[in-house]
């Protein structure tokens, strides 16, 4: 690594949430002179910090909008910077690209800095001003899609409900209440499925052009190079669903015909799928945000001492609300915060931030331990001097918090004393990190479809969506959806990918089929040589490109028939090791 010492060219208590504080920096980086390697190196350096604390401040700003929803000040300041700061910055940024682009021909800086020139020369060779307005357009569109999903509501129980809240009735143990639930959702959809198709005919279309004005066939080629996808092809990708479907789908309807006996059904029915098939309650692992950090504490220092000191660093978790007082976490779910869960870096001070809505169920145990997965990703790079190398591609850095959940399960005792609990979150996550491989390889699959016939019509569009059903059957393999046909051509319509990140999805699967092996690599040749491996590919960051982060964990750079074969043969041994 380059001894090349971090930049004092950004003002250590710079407010990088001000256009004025850094239009004069970027501006700066802009009109500097290079002339020679050396030069090179430290503007590379010092326009990574400066981007540090550009990212810096909208991290705290998002934070600060997600902590507290109820607070304007908050909401209008990330607003701000949003629709003011953000925009400007851009035009900037890429006048630097092409400044770096040009000046990486000139001064041969090794191979430390391949991976970091390699991305930005390609981003120059991409843009095209007429793509600007397109691009505006595709964004305006998406938040139709979005508009109009984020309005669906139901009368439900006498109540008006969201569609995430109708989702908890898909786990009642009364079918007949799953059933009218999971119709009244399928309706309302169905209403807004005409006007929701009409976005994505736009939208379709518009990326097609996007990718014929920088030179490419089709838009399927434009993504590769867009997303950096350098080491792999489309035709990987197809190896990956034909795999999928050959190994896989077996299991999946095994776990199926398992359900429909434990349930005593005839046929599983599409609501019959999230329930828990002996007809249990809920499993119980914690009592709020602090007692999750305590148990999770005893997990990672049953696993190693590094990691619970990486973990412990974060703080308790206890009265933590948003990141003003220098916290890390903030756990519990309340009032007047945003849903879900995210890790966030605040990359000046190379802190990670930890966001969840704990509200005591399994599900938040498995978050808590992926999103300290990629806190312990972040922390493993925090001496790289470069920002774009402290953070991996996604198809590598969900890999550290996948195997996370995977590697934690054998110390889930901390969560469950009752052996039956335990052995039921077990099973979840062993089956789950399978179970979630076709319905990837669906969206994947559809998507190649939908981009290389661009000119498809709705009812090719719909066929070549059942077709893909029939292949990898999400919730189609084996149940009996006779009477609700009418709903299963638009099911797509569902996930927000397709709309919002067009492509974005396979890197889930390959990240799974990494978490997967070094899971396996614990089993087979120890803990201790499994979490050797996590560091050391952890610790490489972005810095190396994709195949050789999976070398440094052992793992192989292959998504095709023997890498899932292997897998899928070992979970199930494990599986039948699991207590019913
Ligand atoms: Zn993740």
């Amino acid at each position: 690594m380059s001894q090349a010492a971090v930049s004092d060219f950004v003002p250590a208590d710079l407010d990088a949430s001000s256009w004025e504080n850094i239009e004069p920096l970027l501006v700066a980086m802009r009109d500097r002179g290079v002339e020679n390697a050396e030069e090179f190196e430290a503007w590379l350096l010092d326009r990574s910090e400066l981007e540090a604390a550009i990212s810096e401040a909208a991290a705290l700003l998002y934070i600060g909008m997600t902590c507290h929803t109820g607070d304007e000040g908050r909401q209008k300041a990330y607003a701000d910077f949003i629709e003011n700061v953000a925009p400007k910055v851009m035009p900037l940024g890429f006048a630097l690209d092409k400044k770096q682009a040009a000046l990486a021909k000139r001064f041969d800086l090794g191979d430390r800095y391949a991976i970091l020139n390699r991305d930005t020369i390609s981003s120059v060779e991409l843009f095209r001003d007429e793509n600007v307005p397109i691009q505006t357009e595709l964004a305006k569109l998406s938040t139709e899609y979005q508009t109009l999903i984020g309005a669906m509501m139901v009368e439900f129980e006498g109540e008006e409900k969201t569609l995430p809240q109708m989702g908890v009735y898909q786990e009642s143990t009364d079918r007949g209440v799953r059933e009218k639930a999971w119709k009244s959702v399928s309706e309302r959809r169905a209403k807004d499925a005409d006007a929701i198709s009409g976005i994505f005919d736009q939208m379709v279309a518009k990326r097609h052009s996007v990718a014929q004005n920088a030179g490419f066939d089709d838009y399927v080629g434009y993504t590769f190079k867009a997303m950096r996808r350098f080491d792999y092809t489309p035709e990987l990708c197809f190896a990956f669903h034909e795999a999928i479907e050959k190994r896989v789908m077996p299991f999946v309807a095994r776990l199926q015909a398992r359900r429909k006996k434990d349930m005593g059904l005839d046929a599983l029915r599409p609501w019959d799928l999230a329930v828990d098939p002996k007809g249990r309650g809920p499993l119980e692992p914690f009592d709020g945000g602090a007692d999750l950090v305590s148990k999770t504490r005893r997990v990672f220092e049953r696993m190693s001492p590094e990691l619970a000191g990486m973990f412990e660093s974060l703080g308790d978790g206890a009265n933590d609300q948003g990141a003003d007082g220098g916290a890390s976490l903030d756990l519990d779910s309340r009032k007047g915060k945003a849903p879900g869960g995210y890790q966030y870096m605040r990359d000046r001070m190379r802190v990670p931030f930890i966001f969840m809505n704990a509200a005591g169920q399994h599900r938040d145990v498995e978050t808590m331990v992926h999103e300290a997965g990629h806190a312990f990703h972040s922390m493993y790079c925090v001496d790289e001097p470069l920002m774009h190398y402290r953070e991996a591609p996604i198809e590598f850095a969900e890999v550290a918090s996948m195997a996370m959940e995977l590697l934690s399960t054998p110390y889930w005792d901390a969560y469950y004393e009752n052996t039956e609990s335990l052995a039921r979150a077990r099973r979840q996550q062993f089956e789950g990190s399978l179970a979630l491989l076709p319905w990837i390889a669906t969206i994947d699959a559809f998507q190649h479809w939908l981009y290389t016939n661009p000119t498809h019509g709705r009812d090719q569009r719909a066929a070549a969506w059942l077709d893909l059903e029939q292949r990898f059957g999400h919730q189609g393999y084996r149940v009996d959806w006779s009477g609700v046909e009418q709903y299963r051509p638009i099911v797509w319509q569902r996930q927000s990918h397709l709309f919002g990140h067009p492509f974005y999805y396979i890197e889930y699967g390959i990240a799974q089929l990494g978490a997967l092996g070094l899971w396996l690599k614990s089993l087979e040749k120890g803990e201790d040589a499994a979490l050797d491996a996590y560091k050391r590919a952890l610790s490489l960051g972005g810095s190396r490109p994709l195949p050789e982060l999976f070398a440094a964990a052992d793992l192989p750079f292959d998504f095709g028939d023997a890498t899932v074969a292997r897998l899928v043969e070992r979970v199930e041994a494990e599986l039948e090791k699991l207590p019913e």
